[in-house]
């Protein structure tokens, strides 16, 4: 008898967990899993903003595959994924076509750009480790030629971050203390350099506790850096972004750097299926299966769930990503032993934004956390996804310790 054959597309939080989660809950010949991702490395989306700030080296911030999977019983292929034929239930890549009886797509996010003029070209994404390795060298090289040329250009050490959510937040956290230590390595003068976020809602952080978002404004203004709020940024140019303030106002801020970071839609791959999405995100079934094909399961960034009491969606989160990952193990498992599959409750525990290595905010149980305390959280938030994901064996290589 032939074996059912699963592929997992992506090995993110999403697919990385539902990979390590059937190895443990299925036998050595139960299936033929085959894990599929574009690096051979994975990377804990969750910490890009230190890896582009250059707080944290890119290389601290990925691990091997091969480390966490188990070769007997997982075919892990190094491949991009190009396009996923859900009829004919085959998957085309860069590395060969594969076949499946169930898929588990966990492509992940894709920063949004709501199509506003330039971005696409002149601005960058905090989207992978490779961008965010980017993000650091160009800051770096701006610094340097600034310091090298003899006629200077103050734009060069104008740093723009776009969009005051979390992502957005934590980065300004950490750039807050990366630019004195760029100065230093420089031979800046801290005064030239401008750190500004632009936002276009009325307020940082829309949505989250008033007296949270206070502390961080407080405290990242504290270290130099400065808010536009309530002023969408319209276009980017080579030279730097064009916001709008009031109805017909609009200002110009030069800047040698602009970061984009206002928000994420699921990958494209999926807008080229015939199930139906919205920015690439797919309104999933209860058990995590995509409308219409009960053999297809969809995860993570790219997968969209209603949270029924606020009737809004659920924030695409790594949170959310691996306990679904859990999830579609299990169901999986109950699929092949023919007994139905159980839906997917998130049980969220809260959450914790950093504002640089030594400062955080969050809301935790339901409880407001603020300064080291919620620091060293966020920390342990961190070393449990590795935890969870590789054991106390990678949480050693590649935990966070420096908690006091
Ligand atoms: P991803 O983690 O994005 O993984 C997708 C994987 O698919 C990657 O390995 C990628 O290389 C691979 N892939 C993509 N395209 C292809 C292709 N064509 N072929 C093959 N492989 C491909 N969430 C939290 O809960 N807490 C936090 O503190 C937090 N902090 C964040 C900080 C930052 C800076 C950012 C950007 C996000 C943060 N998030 C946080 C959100 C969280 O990172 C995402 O929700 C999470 O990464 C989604 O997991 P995923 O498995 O869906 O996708
Ligand atoms: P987001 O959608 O949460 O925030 C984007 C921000 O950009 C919003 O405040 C929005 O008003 C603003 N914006 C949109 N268009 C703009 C424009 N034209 N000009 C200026 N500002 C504009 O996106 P994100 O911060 O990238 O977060 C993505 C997901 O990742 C979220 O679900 C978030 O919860 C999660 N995340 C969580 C953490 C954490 O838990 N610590 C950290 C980072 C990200």
């Amino acid at each position: 008898l032939k074996r059912p054959s699963i592929l997992v597309l992506g090995a993110g939080y999403g697919g990385l967990t539902t990979v390590v989660n059937l190895q443990k809950v299925l036998g050595t010949d139960a299936a033929d899993i085959t894990l599929i991702n574009k690096n051979e490395y994975h990377y804990e989306s969750t910490w890009l903003h230190e890896a582009a700030a250059g707080t944290l080296l890119s290389e601290q911030v990925r691990y091997d595959i091969k480390d966490v999977i188990d070769g007997v019983k997982v075919k892990f292929v190094q491949a991009t994924v190009e396009a996923i034929d859900v009829v004919g239930k085959k998957v085309s890549t860069d590395n060969g076509e594969f076949t499946y009886d169930y898929i588990v797509i966990a492509l992940g996010f894709e920063g949004e750009t709501f199509g506003i003029e330039g971005l696409d070209k002149y601005a960058l994404s905090i989207a992978n480790v490779k961008a965010a390795r980017y993000i650091r060298e160009h800051i770096e090289f701006q610094f340097a030629t600034w310091s090298a040329e003899p006629v200077k250009d103050d734009s060069r050490l104008t740093i723009i971050v776009g969009g005051a959510g979390f992502t957005g937040i934590e980065f300004l956290g950490e750039l807050a203390n990366r630019v004195p230590e760029l100065c230093k390595e420089f031979d800046v003068p801290r005064e030239k350099v401008r750190v500004v976020c632009v936002e276009a809602a009325p307020m940082v952080l829309p949505g989250f506790d008033p007296e949270l978002v206070n502390y961080a404004v407080s405290h990242l203004e504290s270290k130099g850096i400065e808010f536009s709020i309530g002023t969408p940024v319209v276009e980017a140019t080579p030279e730097g972004v064009k916001i709008k303030k009031g109805d017909d106002h609009f200002d110009f801020i030069k800047a040698g750097t602009v970061v984009w970071a206002a928000g994420v839609r699921g990958n494209r791959l999926i807008e080229a299926t015939p199930i139906e999405n919205m920015r690439a995100r797919v309104k999933v079934d209860k058990d995590l299966r995509a409308p219409g094909y009960d053999d297809v399961f969809i995860i993570g960034d790219c997968a969209l769930m209603i949270n029924e009491e606020t009737n809004r969606p659920y924030p695409p989160t790594a949170q959310i990503a691996m306990q679904q990952g859990e999830n579609v193990a299990k169901n999986l498992k109950s699929l092949m032993s023919g007994e139905t599959t159980v839906e997917f409750v998130p049980d969220l525990k809260g959450t914790v934004c950093s504002l640089g290595d030594d400062d955080a905010i969050g809301v935790v149980f339901g409880k407001k956390v603020t300064g080291k305390r919620a620091s060293f959280m966020k920390k342990m938030i961190d070393n449990r996804a590795l935890f969870m994901i590789g054991g106390p064996m990678l949480v050693l290589k590649k935990g966070k310790f420096n908690v006091l």
